[in-house]
């Protein structure tokens, strides 16, 4: 049996889909560490692994704080990558010689598990929740104004800190070699080649797995209910309670009912009395009220477009950066949705109109939710990682 190490990041939508790909490791007998952060504690012992707590060696800035500056800032985030990387070096490679694991599974933003799999010289295999990410997809991010001038505001810090990962003797040449995919390196990813953008420039190494879910099983028959039901979401980090009070104003009365999970930071209070169609919460079973919706009102998070795709939901999408933007763009070029211009009422009302009543958006949701469904999932994430360190043995 084999001894298998995962790393990510501190962050929901990097933990969550490698979840069921652990649960699919242990079950088949195999011995799996977690490095990860008291957050995920549960999940990750519930899924079978050995659970390594990490959170001392994040820089000053709290758990949160990272997974805000997730979308908002990305070279804060690569540099909070890169500190972490140093600051948990002592004990990490000392562990791992201990551990001596068959191969190191690491998501592609924690670039620590990258890094120390080739300074122990153990084989690697990277996983990324989002697209994969090249020099080509790169030039189809459009980051707004503000994620652009931070990114270059920041790029001397994160200079600074390669050479520091360089004088502790890892082979970083650049930005981009550290979080990019190159196309010797195998990486699954949690979408399907159908799905990722400029899949032709991506080698046989990348292992186009689809989401990884707990077991859902088909898409239940929407017996319970009679009428239509929209699900409205912007994720587990963003916080726009005027979006939401606008989705309030575009479909109250409606005659749809709608369910809004607005967040576990958000006070519910200040939606004053809700029109008798909305249900408001500060959290949902996501992908089991997408099994009942007939559309989604998201954010377009890699995760939450991955599970409307999925359970075959066409998506009404309100991206606000630029990996959002990505996902967004990509929904709509193969007419699954419509991107939002604006957030005023009337124009959320037109555009869920337009993809409740025009069927192309559900027939083109479809096509994807049968291409999702049929990529392998969790059980193909550790098919890959197994065959990688089967290429090891002599
Ligand atoms: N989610 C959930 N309940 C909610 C809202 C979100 O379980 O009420 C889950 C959702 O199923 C998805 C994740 O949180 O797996 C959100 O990830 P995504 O990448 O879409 O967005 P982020 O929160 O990272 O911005």
């Amino acid at each position: 049996m084999s001894r298998i190490v995962f790393f990510s990041l501190p962050a929901h939508g990097h933990t969550n889909p490698t979840l069921p790909v652990v649960r699919e490791l242990t079950e088949r007998g195999h011995e799996v560490w977690y490095y990860s952060f008291r957050e995920f504690r549960e999940k990750i012992i519930a899924a079978g692994a050995r659970y390594i707590e990490c959170d001392q060696y994040l820089p000053q800035a709290t758990n949160e704080e990272i997974s805000k500056k997730a979308g908002k800032d990305f070279s804060a985030l690569i540099e909070m990558t890169m500190e972490t990387t140093l600051a948990m070096q002592e004990k990490v490679l000392k562990e791992l010689s201990t551990i001596r694991p068959d191969c190191i599974v690491s998501d592609s933003m924690s670039v620590w598990g990258k890094l120390y799999a080739q300074k122990l010289d153990i084989p690697f295999i990277s996983s990324t929740t989002t697209f994969a990410f090249n020099q080509h997809t790169a030039k189809l991010m459009k980051p707004g104004f503000k994620e652009a001038l931070k990114m270059i505001t920041g790029m001397g810090r994160i200079r600074r800190k390669i050479n520091e990962l360089q004088q502790a003797g890892y082979e970083v040449d650049s930005f981009t070699s550290l979080i990019g995919n190159d196309n010797e390196t195998e990486t699954i990813v949690f979408t399907t080649r159908e799905f990722q953008p400029l899949a032709e420039t991506f080698s046989g190494r990348f292992a186009f797995v689809g989401p990884s879910m707990p077991s859902i099983g088909p898409k239940t028959a929407k017996k319970d209910k009679t009428g239509i039901l929209v699900y409205v979401s912007l994720g587990t980090v963003l916080n726009n309670a005027h979006f939401h009070k606008n989705c309030i104003s575009a479909l109250a009365g409606s005659g749809f009912e709608v369910v809004m999970s607005v967040g576990e930071k958000t006070d519910i209070g200040q939606f004053g009395k809700l029109p008798d169609n909305f249900t408001i919460k500060k959290t949902v079973d996501q992908i089991a009220v997408l099994g009942q919706a007939d559309l989604f009102i998201t954010h377009s998070g890699m995760n939450s477009v991955s599970e409307s795709l999925y359970q075959g939901v066409p998506m009404v999408l309100y991206p606000m950066h630029s990996e959002q933007k990505l996902a967004a763009q990509r929904v709509a070029d193969l007419g699954a949705g419509i991107i939002l211009k604006n957030d005023r009422p009337q124009t959320i009302r037109e555009a869920v109109r337009q993809v409740l009543e025009e069927p192309q958006y559900r027939r083109n949701t479809a096509t994807l939710s049968g291409q999702f469904r049929n990529a392998g999932g969790a059980a193909a994430a550790a098919d890959a990682i197994l065959s990688r360190i089967k290429r090891e043995e002599p």
